[in-house]
């Protein structure tokens, strides 16, 4: 969000029909994460600047690119990637659980002959929560004009190297920690040519029972000089879908009575990627896009979403097209091609640090609250209820209420109200906000907030 919007004292500067009592006796409250401070600030842009570097050298990590060689291809890009998340658990005593995610695809328009689309990804095991996980995303394959040219260099520096190698930094500064979630850091396959890799893991997921509660896909994090000219090294976008691609029929009936629409899962972790950059991550605002992605496109979140898990994109503001999906050339004095020279390290770290310390936050806090329901209709007042889950047990301090005006696009309102499963907000008429809960753990780690009934929950049990 926009900082000044964030401000409550603002909003009532700009107009809004707050009475400036309320602001004074709510407003959001939050407990200040030194931990989550030394986290942003651990990030090292010239190990993001070696893994770029690093993966370019490969030539080209085309999906139906060459797998024998040491050297060449999407197959000595995996095997690098797998021994490098395999160096970061050694430097931790083996703490993470390193693998290979693989189908073999075939009869598609992009992959017409049988090609085992392998992703890398590795599981940082949380230890009071180990079956939930949130997760960091890059893109190993890269592509040139033509698609299906699998043997044409492509460097893809940004497009999707700086997601990998942010998901590689990312592993290295958090498993100098210990969490209660677990976290996956994923280098997913076969992208460009539909979305495979994603598709695999998260057929997985769901097949294994994850209970995964954040995928934080990122690609493209390190363009900072737009086709235009804007320089900006300063926000990043957050792309979060509406509606749940799961919804039943009778679910959306529900939602045109009960609300949710701009609620999603997705739009609740944007919410809150958004605010971890307003709190922790210095000269960095994050603008939340309420789309599934950029006009018509997509990214590896989508498999995701489609299954009916929480999944957002966060990417740079400004593209440069003539530096994606080009073949390496100079016309009419531009140049064309995703080189490294195009790949801000510094900017890269910081979206890079903006991913590290929101998994960091939701692991150390409690799951999302489960089973939220509210009511209050033809009433002054507003009763939210939710269900105790029972691997928070340890690890749960209570909850927090949120609650908003419905055309505000960020939380405005907050209050703690202790390890209770029901609470009723005197005075506060449900028609005119649209409310939440989150869960908070003994450190004052805060879940996501979770709006009520199906359109908001972050379970896809
Ligand atoms: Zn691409």
């Amino acid at each position: 969000m926009f900082k000044s919007w964030a401000n409550p004292l603002l909003a009532v500067g700009f107009g809004l029909a707050l009475p400036l009592a309320a602001v004074a006796q709510n407003g959001i409250d939050y407990k200040e994460q030194e931990k989550l401070h030394e986290i942003a600030g651990a990030m090292q842009a010239d190990r993001i600047e070696n893994d770029i570097q690093t993966l370019v050298d490969f030539g080209t990590r085309h999906t139906l690119s060459e797998t024998e060689s040491d050297t060449r291809g999407i197959g000595a890009a995996r095997r690098w990637i797998f021994a490098e998340f395999e160096r970061i658990s050694e430097a931790c005593g083996g703490c993470l659980e390193v693998m290979y995610v693989s189908d073999t695809i075939s009869g598609e328009e992009r992959i017409p002959d049988p090609v085992e689309v392998k992703s890398v990804i590795a599981v940082q095991r949380g230890k009071t929560d180990p079956n939930r996980y949130v997760m960091m995303s890059g893109d190993i394959d890269s592509r040139v004009s033509d698609v299906m040219d699998y043997t044409s260099d492509a460097p893809g520096a940004n497009d999707n190297a700086s997601g990998v190698a942010g998901a590689l930094e990312a592993a290295r500064v958090l498993t100098q920690y210990e969490f209660d979630g677990s976290i996956v850091y994923a280098a997913l396959a076969g992208e460009e040519q539909g979305l495979f890799g994603g598709k695999i893991l998260a057929k997985k997921a769901k097949d294994e029972e994850w209970h995964l509660t954040a995928v934080l896909n990122n690609d493209m994090i390190g363009n900072i000089e737009g086709i235009n000219g804007v320089i900006n090294n300063t926000t990043a976008r957050i792309f979060a879908e509406g509606t749940r691609m799961n919804e039943s029929e009778r679910e959306a009936t529900m939602r045109r009575f009960y609300g949710g629409e701009v609620d999603s899962p997705s739009r609740n972790l944007a919410r809150y990627i958004d605010t971890v950059a307003d709190r922790y991550i210095a000269n960095l605002d994050t603008m939340i896009v309420y789309r599934l992605d950029r006009f018509g496109r997509g990214g590896h979140h989508r498999p995701f979403n489609d299954l009916g898990y929480a999944g957002i994109r966060i990417m740079e503001t400004n593209e440069n097209y003539n530096r994606q999906h080009q073949d390496l050339r100079v016309e009419n004095g531009i140049e064309y091609g995703d080189t490294i020279d195009g790949v801000d390290f510094d900017y890269a770290a910081k979206l890079t640090a903006l991913n590290a310390v929101s998994m960091a936050s939701m692991s150390w806090a409690p799951r999302p609250p489960a089973e939220v329901e509210i009511e209050g209709a033809v009433k002054p007042d507003t009763t939210l209820r939710w269900t105790p889950q029972a691997e928070d047990k340890e690890n749960i301090a209570g909850y927090k209420i949120y609650w908003r005006l419905t055309s505000a696009p960020q939380w405005q309102f907050s209050r703690y109200v202790g390890n209770v499963n029901e609470y009723t907000l005197e005075n506060v008429v449900i028609d005119n906000y649209i409310f939440g809960v989150a869960s908070v753990s003994n450190d004052g780690f805060e879940s996501p907030v979770v709006f009520p009934g199906p359109a908001g929950t972050f379970s896809i049990e």
